[in-house]
């Protein structure tokens, strides 16, 4: 495990942990719950016995090495008037593009050292569940906000596995404690949309994550809990008392290109050139500039600044998009019902 773990540290890992590519039979009740709940995600793979089999990725799997990136950089303090707040999981490069480029220096290493012949990466958007893998290998522990927790780093980690056709030393680089939580339920109680409704139980379609994600309008009845939200939502992670002392992640890629907080008054007019120049390195380009201005209007509607009343008109009256004229209106009309 040791040189594993050293050649995963030199790629830039900060933590992995080895398990075999069984499949996480355990989760398929809970993802079948889910499901006849009403709670399983929209966005991901459907077929429950592909999201619980690493085979489902690579046929032949029979190792998986669960990896961990660390990216708390700079605090990101209070939302500024006019402006939006972005996730920290996204203030710098693509972390897709960034775990895959790791992945490949390890694969070389892995085919070198344990005669690895055929490797599959899966980054956030393979069927399988990067939180129970990271799980299932002892690389984190699970918190009551639905996050995973890899020591030192808190819940400020980017997931991803490396699926491998070989035998490897099974283990971890983490020294996980048997327990997260100290029961605070901080991160229920900080959830604006009672998404997270449990301790470790999520509604998907409620997650503010989700909603400034997800392409088409926003349901009303969450438009004014999206507050200052522009991308993603770190709300639960930022109320945790445990992640108060995460341990800042030594990789400058993941400091701010975009954000902590973004001007949305100029966001409204943006080309698809600047769209993809400001955004493009950055894992907010892939819904495209119609969702990130739909969610500046709300934003700007929730927060009923004067300065934003002319650029939502312009906006309402010549924007090509259907939602986001419909997001200016109602914007409007919440800056109006202020007065
Ligand atoms: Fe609630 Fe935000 Fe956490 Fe989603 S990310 S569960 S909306 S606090």
């Amino acid at each position: 495990m040791e040189n594993l773990q050293k050649a995963a540290h030199d790629a830039g890992f900060d933590g992995i942990g080895v398990t075999t590519a069984s499949p996480l039979e355990h989760m398929k009740p809970i993802l079948e719950q889910a499901k006849d709940e009403g709670r399983y995600p929209d966005f991901v793979e459907q077929d429950v016995d592909r999201r619980i089999n690493p085979r489902s990725v690579l046929e032949n799997a029979v190792s998986v090495i669960a990896v961990a990136v660390a990216y708390k950089t700079v605090e990101p303090g209070p939302t500024p008037p006019l402006h939006g707040t972005v996730s920290r999981s996204a203030w710098g490069l693509d972390y897709h593009r960034e775990l895959e480029k790791r992945m490949d220096q390890l694969i070389i290493f892995l085919k070198e050292h344990y005669h690895a012949k055929a490797c599959a990466k899966a980054v956030d958007t393979s069927p399988l569940i990067d939180r129970a893998i990271a799980i299932e290998s002892g690389l984190g522990i699970p918190g009551d906000n639905c996050a995973v927790y890899v020591p030192p780093f808190g819940s400020w980690v980017f997931l991803g596995e490396i699926l491998v056709d070989a035998v490897l030393p099974l283990g971890t680089t983490s020294s996980v404690p048997t327990k997260t939580c100290v029961e605070c339920q901080a991160c229920i109680k900080a959830c604006p949309t009672q998404a997270l409704y449990a301790p470790g139980k999520i509604k998907p379609q409620r997650c503010i994550s989700y909603l400034t994600q997800k392409s088409g309008q926003i349901p009303l009845e969450f438009r004014e809990k999206i507050k200052n939200s522009l991308w993603g939502c770190d709300i639960c992670q930022q109320a945790c008392p445990q992640n108060q002392s995460a341990k800042v992640s030594r990789h400058r890629e993941f400091r701010p290109i975009v954000g902590p907080h973004i001007p949305l008054i100029p966001l409204l007019s943006l080309s698809n050139k600047e769209f993809k120049d400001m955004f493009g390195p950055t894992s907010m380009a892939w819904r495209g500039k119609n969702t990130v201005q739909r969610n500046a209007c709300i934003i700007l509607g929730n927060q009923g600044h004067p300065e934003a009343v002319e650029p939502l008109r312009q906006c309402a009256a010549s924007h090509p998009s259907d939602t986001v004229r419909e997001a200016a209106n109602w914007a409007l009309r919440k800056i109006e019902s202020r007065k």
